[in-house]
């Protein structure tokens, strides 16, 4: 109830992820995070989808400050 109301008035904080998903070829492309990194998490309270680092083990949630690290991620997936 109390992390409801934080939701809306604050966003979620994205405290929970599910078990990192790895995609491999077309189904990564498919979709925008996992195109990243190759791999994703899901945020358990609002559902939104993060790319995830396996090496660093660290889920990145803004793409801007990872700009460097993603790309040199994105030549291993490709
Ligand atoms: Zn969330």
């Amino acid at each position: 109830m109390f992390a409801k109301l934080v939701d809306v008035l604050f966003g979620c904080r994205h405290a929970r992820y599910s078990f990192p998903v790895t995609l491999r070829g077309a189904k990564a492309r498919r979709s925008e995070v996992a195109a990243l990194t190759g791999t994703y998490v899901a945020c358990l309270n609002c559902g939104k989808e993060f790319a995830y680092d396996w090496q660093e083990m660290k889920v990145i949630t803004s793409p801007e400050r990872h700009r460097e690290r993603l790309a040199e991620l994105a030549k291993h997936v490709a």
